[in-house]
């Protein structure tokens, strides 16, 4: 019999976790055991996911760039994708400078709702913990973001999700010189690298067999963690704003997959839908990355010269979802607590701001609000409003976070795709026949 498309198989996990966790909040002590006995599933599949990122990417790296036989190649993908994520990170802030100028969420909000915000999280300890993350990164020299994409010992960077643009770096660097040697002698390397990179696209469809039953424990928990719905209900318009923003990006990417990569835009969506789903359950680009390569690679067809590259880097600095939240953020806040900070001129200083912003953030939950922390520091908003302007949005933070980190996972895709068409490396999908199937 044949069995239900992955895709579907996921949808469903997560319609079942999200009633089950509504279920959950009714009965006593439900929370506690969604936590305590549901969640470790999901759990378990993030960390199996961030297992493999890191080989992954150093195999596929390596293998991309090695297989190039030229490098002038690599120049030109890499030239091309740095472009065209600036473009479209642009676009997307864009976008939402436009729509919450004009929609001016920040108008409803009354002063009641502000004092029980403030009441509320002002003091949380999760606040405190990002404004402080953010001075740390805001200390540092300009350059020292290139600097840091350097590593000094390259195990050390293996070992740490975090540095994942040293192993980038290091995957690159290697690929190069096993190019500038006699084809004889790096084939040995070549050769293990290939098998590496076969072995860990596997690892990847056998962890996402488990996917549909992660999904339902991660979503689960994101109920049973959520906020008091009339918190939610506050914000609706403000969120409205970011989700509205969110679907007009999609709209402009289905956009180029149709006119530049001459795909149909629905095809496309099917075959990067289970990585989106992770993304939304996850709230993690890095921990989707494994995912997303092996969908854009074997599904939509893009060739790995060009995915092994354009996706780690794009997971790493990439993010149109994140930089069009903070624009809609960092003007909403504005809006409520010092709307005489909105000149035009603050509002071109945050389309910088964001554009750098969402390039430092890191590929994790709740990064892109770290990086506002900056955005908003950079048009001068005043620090002592700081926690009360993060306090206004945080409730609505995760289910925010999940669709921006969806949107920024199909930009990744969209922008492989297109990169790869553009150099003659969109091919046929070459999907394994039990890939989707238990
Ligand atoms: N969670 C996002 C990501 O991983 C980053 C953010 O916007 O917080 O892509």
């Amino acid at each position: 019999m044949k069995k239900l498309a992955l895709h579907w198989q996921i949808v469903i996990g997560m319609v079942l976790g999200i009633l089950f966790g509504v279920l959950m909040t009714k009965l006593n002590g439900g929370s506690q055991f969604v936590k305590d006995w549901i969640q470790p599933a999901g759990t378990i599949f993030i960390r199996l996911l961030k297992l493999i990122a890191v080989p992954l990417i150093l195999a596929s790296l390596i293998k991309g760039i090695s297989d190039l036989k030229d490098i002038s190649k690599f120049k030109r993908i890499g030239g091309r994708t740095i472009l065209i994520y600036i473009g479209t990170t642009i676009v997307a802030i864009v976008i939402g400078l436009v729509l919450v100028n004009v929609l001016e969420p920040g108008n409803g909000i009354t002063q009641q709702t502000i004092d029980k915000l403030t009441e509320t999280y002002a003091g949380d300890a999760k606040i405190a913990e990002r404004i402080s993350e953010a001075s740390n990164q805001k200390n540092a020299s300009p350059l020292q973001f290139v600097v840091d994409m350097v590593p000094q010992n390259a195990i050390a960077a293996m070992s740490n999700n975090k540095l994942m643009l040293q192993v980038i770096f290091f995957s690159i660097f290697m690929g190069i010189c096993m190019l500038l040697i006699p084809e004889k002698e790096s084939e040995p390397l070549k050769k293990f690298f290939d098998s590496l990179n076969s072995v860990i696209l596997k690892m990847v469809d056998v962890i996402m067999l488990g996917a549909p039953f992660a999904v339902f424990a991660l979503l689960a928990k994101v109920v049973v963690t959520a906020d008091d719905p009339d918190i939610l209900l506050a914000l609706l318009r403000y969120a409205g704003v970011v989700v509205l923003g969110l679907f007009l990006m999609i709209a402009v990417y289905m956009l180029l997959v149709a006119v530049v990569a001459k795909k149909s835009p629905l095809w496309f969506l099917k075959q990067i839908s289970p990585a989106q789903l992770l993304a939304f359950s996850t709230s993690s680009s890095a921990a989707t990355l494994p995912v997303t390569m092996e969908r854009v690679e074997e599904h939509v067809g893009v060739d790995q010269e060009v995915s092994s590259f354009v996706l780690p880097v794009g997971a790493t600095i990439n993010m149109d979802g994140t930089s069009l939240y903070q624009a809609v953020a960092a003007v909403f806040i504005m809006q409520v607590l010092w709307p005489e900070g909105l000149t035009f001129g603050n509002q071109i200083s945050i389309v910088l701001a964001a554009l750098l912003a969402s390039i430092g953030s890191a590929a994790v939950p709740g990064a892109g609000m770290v990086m506002l922390v900056i955005v908003l520091e950079t048009v001068g908003f005043p620090a002592d409003r700081l926690p009360i302007g993060l306090a206004l949005i945080f409730a609505v933070d995760r289910p925010l976070d999940m669709l921006r980190t969806t949107i920024n996972v199909t930009g990744d895709a969209t922008v492989a795709t297109i990169v790869a068409k553009s150099v003659g490396k969109l091919g046929k999908p070459k999907v394994k026949n039990w890939d989707d199937q238990l």
